[in-house]
Formats: C-alpha cells, structure tokens, sequence
C-alpha cells in the first residue's frame, strides 16, 4: 500500500516536472538567435565608435595640416614682401647716386638694418668692384674663400638681371667660413640705370640662415621648424624650434623668385596624443565610454530581466503543472459570482469543458435541478460576505451524463495582491469513492456485530438448554401428576383442586421457559440501528437473564451497584447491551478457575468525572479473576486475539468500537488484591444531540 503510494506520489511528481518544462520551453524560446543579435549589435557599436573616434583623428589631423599649409603659404608672402621691401632699400641707395667715398657708409647702414644681408657691391657694367661694404654684425663672409672664387654666381644673376631689367637672384652655393663652418648663401643682383642706361649693378649677399631667422623666425618659427631645401630634401638653412612631439605635419612651399626658386619647408609638430588628439575626439571618446557603459549596463540590465523572466516562466509553468497535476478540483469566482477559473481536475469531475462553465454566475451547468434553489440561496449568502465553514461544506453535484455525486467544498475569499477580496476560491473534492468506502465498511461492521451476537448465543445455547431443563422437567412432573390424579374416575373430583394448581405450575413454568427463550430472542434480533436515553439500571436488568444464566453455571455471584439518580444515557441500546454482556461474560469466564472460590462479579454504575454542561456515565465491570498478562495486554483489542480454545476474539474489539462510535472511551486496569476491571463512558442524555 505504501509503496504503491510512493510510486504513485512519484509518478505525479515526473508528471509535473515534465509538463513544467514544456511549459516553460513554450513560453521562453531559448536559442543562439537572440544571443547572435546582442553579439552584432555589440559589434556593431563597437565598429561605430572607433570609426567615429579615427574620423573624429582624421579630422583633427587634416585641421592641423591646413593650418600648418595656411602658415606656410603666410610665410612665403612674408618672405616675399620682405625681399621686396629689400629691393626696395637697395633701390633708394641707388636712387641717392652716391660718389664711391659716401656709398659705404650708407651701405654699412643698410647692413646693419638687416642682419641677413652679408655683403653689399657695387660693381660697374663691367663687372668692376666700385665699391663693396661687409656687415657690421659678423665677421666678413669672404675671409676663407675670396670673393672673386664666388662671382659666378652672382654674375649670373647680374646677366639675368640685366636681361630682365630687374633684380634677379643667383641660386644657392655653399660658402665656407674662417671658423671651419659654411653658410648657404645667395646672391640678388639690382641693375642701377640712368636715363635708361645700365651704369652699375648692386649686388646683395644674403644668408639663407639669416634670412629664414630674421624674417620668418619670429613670427612661425615658434611652433615650426622653418627650413630651406632642395628638391632632394637636403635642408639649406633650418630655424624654429623643434620640438619633441611624435607626430610631424610637413608642408613645402615654393618660393618663386626671379633667377632662383627656394623651396620653403615647414615641419609643424603637433602633440597629438594617439587616444586624444582634440577636444572632438576627446568628446567623441567620451560619448563612447559613455555609450559603451550604457550598453554594458542594458546589456546587465536586460541579463536581469531575463533571469526574471525566466524565474517567473517557472513559477508560472510549476504552478500551472501542479494546478494541471492536482486531483482536487479547483473553481474560483469573482464577486458576482461568475466562474473565473477551473483546473482540469475540477473539469474532468463534472464533464464539463472550461469553455462552457467560464463566466456562468446564476445557474451552473453541474448544479443537479432539484437543488438550483437551494443552490442559489447559498451562493447569495456567500456572495453578501458570508464566508462558509472552515472546514469545508458537503453538497452534491452532477455530471454531464446526468450522474450525481457527492462533493466536500472548501471555499475561502480570494484575496489580490493589494488586499483586496476579488471573489472567491473554491477547492472541490470528489467524495463518492470515500463514501462508498465508508458505507462498505459500515456494512461489514454491522455484519461482524451480528456475528458476534450469533457467536455469543451459539455459546448460550447449552446455558439454554440448561435453563430450560428446570421449567421443562416441571412441567414434565406437574402432567405426570395430573394425568395420575385424572387416572382414577372417582377420585378425579376429590383431586379437581390439585390437578388445577398443577396446569397452573406448568403454565408458570412454560412461562419462563418462554422468557427465557425470549430474552435471547430479544438480544438476538437484529435491531435499528437508534440512539435513544435509557436509564442505566434498564440496560443492566436487560442483560441480567443472560448473565444470571452463565453466573449460575459457573458459580458465580452477580453484583449491581447503580448509583443513585443517575441520568439517563443517550445510546443504541442493543449494542450497550451487548458490550456489557461481553464484559460481563469476559469477568466471569476470567474466575473460571479452580482457585477462585468466592467468585464475584460486580457491575457498577456512576457518574464520571465531567465538566460542566458535559456529563458522562460510567459503567465499570470488575471480577477477581487472574488479571491479564503484559503480553496479552498489547493485543487485547485485536480482533481475532483470544486466549481461549472456543473464543472468537472479537468481544472486546466490538465493544471498544461500539463505545468510541458513542463518544466514550473503554478503558482496562488491575482490580486489587486480584482481578481486572472494565470501565466505559457513555454520554448522558441531557447533552446528546437532538438527532442523529
Ligand atoms: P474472547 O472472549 O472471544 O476470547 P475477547 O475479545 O472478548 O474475545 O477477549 C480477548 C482476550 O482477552 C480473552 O481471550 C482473554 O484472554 C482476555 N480477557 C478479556 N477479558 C478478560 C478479563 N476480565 N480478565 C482476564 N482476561 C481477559
């Protein structure tokens, strides 16, 4: 039975657990597909942010690359309007037709006004020296090398110039210095014209390093490097700082001058930190991490969620598989009355489907006819607040097929999350099964009490027998003596008187003969099964023929103490009775032994100790028989225990029944100095209920 239970609550459980799981598959569709969209969206955000943060470089990059190109373009037009400025001074010395002996003064002026000139000349058309002043402000730049290894290119220059009738510049050569270093040095040649003649020529010496220094140094070379190069790279003249920053922005520009080109080159070095190189790509950094952080904690966030989620599937899809599992039937209403809810249970119990009882409030399809009033009475009282027995409520409800069957209904308020009642919540138990059972067991109860009693009388029979001799051997006599007396014609009227008395005997005698029989024809008789008050001493003098008969044969003495006004007991008498008798039989068979002389059976009536308005009576059965042994102690209520060879072992199993089914308690102890004693309970009249 156990192990069936087990295998059954087992069962129950898989079946639970596995519709929880299709439940909870059905409702969260796991699979790489969600996964693999997180992870492209993570990707692809990750893929904007650093094309954002290159671009947002690039841009940075390319501003300062059109800076560095405005710069440069700035520095050209500086350079220029300079040489122009030059050519301009050394138009004026021209202009004053100074004599040999007062041009070097003003030269020396020129030469000090500006540091990149080097040298002034002034040749004659023929090439010749008129007169030549060096720059104050360093040593002589012809010292090394003499001035007439160097003329050629300023020949040059002279021939172009004169060509072109304009300044005109020599290209670049290197001149050596006293001290062992060299400049890049360049040479402009200014035709001096009269009256649209060339007279003379004016030649200037510049140094590239000084003329990149005064003139474009102050102004760029601050945060470039300014240089002069050839087309191959080689730098002429370098000015500017350098600094130490990594990244380098270059720019070149030509500066176009007649009889020479000079390519200027400005490197700008920019602090451009890989990660940071602006405010923009800075803020678009920023904008970034703040993206990514976002989406890190969505991304946390939504994880959460999902764990919620799936908590919630499963508690959903546990409850579902349980209320789906149960085998109570489950309805809940709201405040109206209408159905709300049924479980599968509750469905399969009436046959009716959840569709067609959903939102039925005044007459239910499982309500048998006849007792749709009765019904609705009820429902109206619970719907006006009145909350039903704790315990539950039976009624009857009927099936699809017509069938009725019995129901146990607990019913409780539903109360919402906010506290508030929303209707009412209904567990519904299909009790037929259990009543069958009971009625089975009612049966077999009542077929085992009238065995018992057959039992018992088939033991009483020789008892009877016994009885019945006396009565029976009386009456035997009285005839004989009659039909004696009637034998002789005359002395019939003498003996009329006799004769008379002995029909009377005998009448008495088959009277008790009669009793007798009746009086286990009365016990015998299966009776209704009532429960009625009877006085206490009715039911003792109700066994005390059968008593009476057994004490005699054993040679027994039969003691009745009834306490005096005593209530009535509220009881089936017939089973009362028997429980007595049983008892009673029990005690004297106990003293059935050749050591117990003075055999005495006491049968005791008396108030039990109760408590107000609840009264008991108790019965107390006491012998002096050998008492009962601990062995026989722990089994005296099995059925079928008996310590005798023709026993049947029910005796005291039906009585403790009998008196339970009462209310009462039968309980056993030792009599001092010997024996056992019997006590039983039974419910005075005044408490017991109206009815049955
Ligand atoms: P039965 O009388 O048919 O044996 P019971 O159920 O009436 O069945 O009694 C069971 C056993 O209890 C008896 O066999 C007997 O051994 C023991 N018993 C019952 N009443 C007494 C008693 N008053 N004194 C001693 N033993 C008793």
């Amino acid at each position: 039975m156990t192990r069936q239970m087990a295998t059954g609550i087992a069962g129950t459980w898989q079946k639970i657990q596995s519709r929880w799981r299709a439940q909870i598959d059905d409702v969260l569709p796991w699979g790489s597909g969600r996964r693999s969209l997180w992870g492209a969206l993570i990707a692809l955000v990750l893929a904007v942010l650093v094309t954002l943060v290159w671009l947002a470089g690039r841009y940075e990059a390319s501003q300062v690359q059109a800076e560095l190109e405005r710069d440069t373009a700035d520095a050209v037009s500086d350079l220029r309007s300079s040489l122009s400025r030059h050519i301009q001074a050394v138009q004026a010395l021209q202009a004053n037709h100074l004599s040999a002996e007062a041009w070097p003064a003003e030269a020396q002026v020129l030469l000090r006004n500006h540091r990149d000139w080097l040298r002034l000349e002034w040749r004659a058309k023929d090439w010749r020296l008129l007169s030549a002043a060096d720059s104050p402000l360093r040593a002589p730049a012809f010292e090394r090398i003499g001035r007439a290894e160097t003329l050629n290119e300023a020949s040059q220059a002279c021939q172009r110039a004169r060509r072109v009738n304009g300044p005109a510049y020599s290209s670049t050569y290197f001149l050596p210095q006293a001290d062992g270093l060299g400049m890049e040095v360049m040479e402009l040649c200014l035709p001096v014209t009269q009256a649209g003649e060339l007279v003379a020529y004016t030649v200037v010496t510049y140094s590239l390093q000084e003329l990149l220094t005064e003139r474009l140094g102050n102004t760029f070379g601050r945060r470039n490097e300014l240089s002069f190069i050839e087309p191959d790279g080689t730098r002429l003249a370098i000015a500017g700082t350098q600094r130490k920053e990594r990244r380098v922005f270059t720019t070149q520009q030509l500066v176009d001058l007649p009889g020479n080109t000079l390519l200027l080159r400005m490197d700008g070095r920019r602090g451009e930190p890989d990660l940071f190189p602006n405010v923009l790509t800075a803020l678009v950094t920023g904008m970034s991490i703040a993206l990514i952080t976002v989406m890190v904690l969505l991304t946390k966030d939504a994880r959460r969620r999902q764990k919620a989620e799936r908590d919630l599937a499963e508690a959903l899809a546990f409850r579902k598989a349980m209320e789906d599992s149960l085998v109570t039937g489950l309805r809940a209403r709201d405040l109206k009355g209408n159905i709300t809810y049924v479980n599968p249970a509750f469905c399969e119990m009436v046959g009716w489907d959840a569709e067609a009882l959903m939102g039925q409030s005044t007459s239910m399809p499982y309500w048998p006819p006849e007792m749709v009033d009765e019904y609705q009475q009820r429902q109206a009282i619970r719907l006006a607040g009145n909350a039903p027995p704790r315990e539950g409520f039976e009624s009857v409800f009927m099936r699809k097929d017509g069938t009725r069957f019995p129901v146990l209904i607990i019913e409780a308020p539903l109360i919402s999350v906010q506290g508030e009642q929303t209707g009412w919540m209904g567990a519904v138990i299909d009790i037929s099964e259990q009543r069958r059972i009971e009625e089975l067991s009612r049966a077999s109860q009542e077929r085992l009490q009238a065995t018992a009693r057959l039992a018992t009388v088939g033991e009483m029979a020789s008892l009877l027998s016994h009885e019945l001799n006396q009565p029976l051997a009386a009456i035997s006599s009285y005839a004989n003596g009659s039909l004696n007396l009637l034998k002789d014609p005359q002395a019939a009227t003498s003996n009329v008187d006799d004769v008379h008395m002995a029909l009377r005997r005998i009448a008495e005698q088959a009277e008790r003969a009669g009793r007798v029989i009746n009086s286990v024809h009365d016990f015998v008789r299966r009776r209704e099964q009532t429960r009625e008050a009877v006085a206490p001493q009715t039911l003792l003098e109700a066994i005390s023929p059968l008593v009476n008969l057994q004490a005699r044969k054993l040679n027994v003495r039969v003691h009745t103490r009834i306490e005096p006004r005593l209530p009535f007991v509220w009881c089936d008498r017939t089973m009362v009775e028997q429980v007595l008798l049983n008892l009673a039989r029990n005690g004297m068979q106990a003293m059935d032994l050749p050591e117990c002389r003075d055999r005495v059976l006491v049968l005791q009536v008396k108030n039990a100790p109760s408590q107000p308005g609840n009264a008991w009576v108790e019965f107390a059965v006491t012998d002096i028989g050998a008492g009962i042994g601990a062995d026989v102690q722990t089994q005296l209520f099995n059925p079928f225990f008996t310590t005798k060879a023709e026993g049947m072992g029910l005796g005291l199993s039906l009585c403790r029944t009998v008196v339970e089914q009462h209310g009462g308690h039968l309980t056993f102890g030792p009599h001092a100095p010997k024996g056992t004693v019997f006590r039983f309970t039974l419910p005075a009249a005044s408490d017991a209920p109206a009815a049955t």
